[in-house]
């Protein structure tokens, strides 16, 4: 029986499977998922990494560190550009956080649950009725709050 959740980058080079239901959906605003992306926010779940196959294809990756000071890279297809996963987390071991809009079909995963890093949300864009934060969900709300007043926004996820 196949997967039941595939996805793929753009030119079709990079195809991949996983079988469970993700357990954690998210909006993400941080700085990172906005330039990676080239647009405002980005839709992304997590999965277990031994869950998850990479049928086709070579991704390429870019490694940084998030606002937590934890590393990680960001995977994407290197003949497309297409971004598909965030992987090596220091802050998840075991786990790895798809992009939504990379799955064959995006409708089988919920909604989000959250939004995060909400401090650099445009004005336009309107909050989901879901937990919203403006940085890590795990991270000090009046820590966060000091640092925005101080010109300090958070940057990017992971
Ligand atoms: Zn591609
Ligand atoms: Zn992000």
């Amino acid at each position: 029986m196949p997967d039941p959740y595939s996805g793929r980058c753009a030119c079709g080079r990079i195809t991949y499977a996983f079988t469970a239901a993700p357990d954690f959906i998210a909006n993400c605003y941080c700085q990172d998922c906005q330039r990676s992306s080239g647009s405002v926010l980005a839709s992304y779940f997590r999965v277990d990494v031994d869950d998850f196959t990479l049928l086709s294809g070579t991704p390429r990756s870019y490694g940084y560190t998030a606002d937590s000071g934890n590393t990680l890279v960001r995977s994407f297809c290197p003949d497309c550009g297409s971004r598909l996963v965030n992987e090596q987390l220091a802050g998840f071991p075991g786990k790895m956080f798809v992009m939504l809009g990379s799955l064959d079909d995006p409708e089988l995963i919920a909604p989000p649950m959250m939004e995060i890093f909400t401090a650099h949300r445009t004005s336009w864009t309107k909050p989901l009725d879901v937990p919203q934060h403006w940085a890590r969900p795990d991270a000090d709300p009046a820590v966060v709050a000091a640092r925005i007043a101080a010109g300090e926004l958070p940057g990017g996820c992971g």
